[in-house]
C-alpha cells in the first residue's frame, strides 16, 4: 500500500512515513495509490460489531505492511476506552429521516478525537521501535491543537508545538490548550488568524533544513492518517441505518475539508453514499466554489462558529487532485496562483467532477442560532453551533435518503454561543468540571517565521 503527493514530485511512501511525514516534500498531500475497495458482504458484516472491531476491518488494507493487525487493534483499543459513551460515535434521530452522529465524546469533546487519539497511539508504537524523536507543529482553529496535545501530551520522543489565533478560539479551547501540565506541550497564541498560523506551519515544511533539524511532523488535518481513521464512522453509521442495502446521504460541518473527505473516501471504497453535502458558515469559500467554479479567498469573518473560520481549506487539495484527474502539475500551478493571487478558476472538467461528489449550502449567523434555538425545543438536543450549520444546511437536502449530519462538537464547548440561543448553558462534563480554575501557560508570539522557527528550537532544546 503506498502513498502519493497531490502535487507528483515527492517520494512514495508506505503508511507509517506518510503518517510521521504530514505535509510531503513538494508541499503536497498524500493520498492512497489506489483505494481499496471493500465488498457489499464485508461492509453489511459490520452491522453490530463494536466500533473498534469496525475501526480494524475498515483501516487495515490501508496499513500495509506498517503495522500487524494486532498492533492496530491495540492502538484502536487504547484510543477510545476513554471516550464517554460506549457506541463511541451514536446516532440520534431528529426528524423523520434525519439523523445526528453525536461525534463529540472523546476527551475533548470535539470530532478531532477520533483521529488524534488514533495517531497519538500509532506514532507511540512507531516510536518506539525506531527511537526516533520528533517535533509535531500544529495550527489550530481550536479543536485540532486540544484534541492534539491530549493525545500526545507527557510522550516520550515527542515535543508539541501549537499555535492557535490570538483572542480567536472559544474560552473552553483556549483553556484546554493552555492548562496541559506536561513539560512536552508548547500552546503559542499568535497574533494573526488561523489561515496565518497554517500558513507559517507551511513555511515551516518547506524550509528543509529546518524541517530535518527538528525532526518537524504535522498532525493537522493534512495528515492522512487522520483522514482515514475518520472514514470509520460513515461506516458504522451507514451500516446502523441500513447500508450496504440502502443509500445514505450525509451532511459534514466542513472547515478544512478534512472530514468530508473522509466521506469521499469511504463513498470510493464502496459505501452507498448518495449526497455528501458541505455546510460552511459564512466563511463559505468552498459553497461558493461549487456554485461559481471560483475558488477566491477573501478575508475570515470571525463567526460563533470558530473552528469553520477558515478560508485556505487544505485538504480541499487532495479533492482537486481527484477532480483533475490526479495530475499533480496541473494542481501544482492552481495552488501557486492561490498562493500569489487568492484564487483561481477551476478547469470545467474538475468542476463538473466535484458537483458530481459534493453538494453543498451555507448557514449565516442568525440561522445557526435559529437551528440551535428550535433543535432543542423540537427534538431535546442541544447542539454546538457547527453542528447547527450542520444540521441547517442538511434541512435543506432532506427527501427519501436518510440523511446524517455530523454533530462535530459538543455544546459545552461553546457555551456563551448555546447560552445565547437557549438560555441553557452546558455544563462541562466531569472529568473537565475545574478548567476554568487549572492555572494557564501560554506563549504569546507575532505572526513571523522566524521568531516561531527560534521558539520550536529552544523548547527543543530544553
Ligand atoms: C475541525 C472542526 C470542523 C471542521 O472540520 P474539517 O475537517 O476541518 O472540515 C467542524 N467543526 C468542529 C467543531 C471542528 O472542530
Amino acid at each position: 500500500m503506498n502513498y502519493v503527493s497531490t502535487r507528483g514530485r515527492a517520494p512514495r511512501l508506505g503508511f507509517e512515513d506518510t503518517m510521521l511525514a504530514g505535509l510531503a516534500r513538494d508541499g503536497g498531500l498524500y493520498v492512497p495509490e489506489t483505494v481499496p475497495p471493500m465488498d457489499r458482504a464485508d461492509i453489511a458484516a459490520l452491522a453490530g460489531v463494536s466500533y473498534e472491531d469496525a475501526a480494524v476491518r475498515v483501516m487495515r488494507p490501508f496499513l500495509g505492511d506498517s503495522f500487524t493487525e494486532g498492533e492496530l487493534a491495540d492502538a484502536v483499543a487504547a484510543a477510545y476506552a476513554g471516550f464517554n459513551h460506549p457506541a463511541r460515535a451514536p446516532l440520534r434521530q431528529l426528524a423523520p429521516g434525519h439523523f445526528l452522529l453525536e461525534l463529540f465524546h472523546g476527551p475533548t469533546l470535539a470530532f478531532k478525537d477520533f483521529a488524534m487519539q488514533l495517531i497519538g497511539q500509532l506514532f507511540q508504537t512507531a516510536l518506539a521501535r525506531s527511537g526516533q524523536r520528533i517535533t509535531i507543529v500544529g495550527a489550530t482553529s481550536g479543536d485540532t491543537g486540544s484534541a492534539a496535545i491530549e493525545a500526545f501530551r507527557g510522550l516520550p520522543n515527542v515535543d508539541v508545538v501549537i499555535l492557535f489565533p490570538e483572542g480567536r478560539v472559544s474560552e473552553v479551547q483556549r483553556r484546554q490548550m493552555t492548562t496541559a501540565t506536561d513539560a512536552n506541550v508548547h500552546a503559542v497564541a499568535l497574533a494573526g488568524d488561523f489561515d496565518a498560523a497554517q500558513a507559517r506551519v507551511k513555511d515551516m515544511f518547506n524550509d528543509f533544513a529546518f524541517r530535518d533539524a527538528v525532526g518537524l511532523t504535522a498532525v493537522n488535518s493534512i495528515n492522512w492518517a487522520r483522514v482515514l481513521a475518520q472514514v470509520v464512522y460513515y461506516f458504522t453509521s451507514a451500516v446502523a441505518l441500513g447500508a450496504p442495502h440502502r443509500t445514505v446521504d450525509f451532511t459534514v460541518p466542513t472547515g478544512n475539508f478534512g472530514d468530508i473527505y473522509a466521506g469521499s473516501v469511504a463513498r470510493a471504497m464502496g459505501l452507498p453514499i448518495g449526497r455528501l453535502v458541505i455546510a460552511t458558515n459564512h466563511n463559505d469559500i468552498l459553497h461558493r466554489t461549487l456554485q461559481t467554479a471560483e475558488h477566491l479567498a477573501t478575508g475570515v469573518l470571525p463567526s460563533i462558529s470558530p473552528s469553520m473560520d477558515i478560508q485556505v481549506s487544505s485538504n480541499f487539495e487532495r479533492a482537486l487532485f481527484d477532480a483533475l484527474e490526479r495530475d499533480g502539475a496541473a494542481v501544482t500551478a492552481l495552488m501557486d496562483e492561490l498562493k500569489t493571487q487568492g484564487g483561481f478558476a477551476l478547469p470545467q472538467g474538475a468542476v463538473t467532477a466535484l458537483r458530481g461528489l459534493y453538494a453543498s449550502g451555507r448557514a449565516s449567523e442568525d440561522e445557526t442560532r435559529a437551528t440551535i434555538t428550535r433543535t432543542l425545543a423540537e427534538t431535546g438536543e442541544l447542539l454546538c453551533p457547527h453542528s447547527a450549520v450542520g444540521v441547517h444546511v442538511a434541512e435543506g437536502f432532506l427527501g427519501p435518503v436518510p440523511m446524517v449530519t455530523l454533530a462535530t462538537a459538543h455544546p459545552a464547548k461553546f457555551p456563551d454561543a448555546v447560552a445565547a440561543a437557549t438560555g441553557v448553558r452546558p455544563p462541562l462534563p466531569a472529568h473537565m468540571a475545574d478548567l476554568y480554575q487549572r492555572p494557564e501557560r501560554v506563549t504569546h508570539l507575532p505572526d513571523d517565521l522566524a521568531t516561531l522557527q527560534d521558539f520550536v528550537r529552544e523548547r527543543r532544546a530544553a
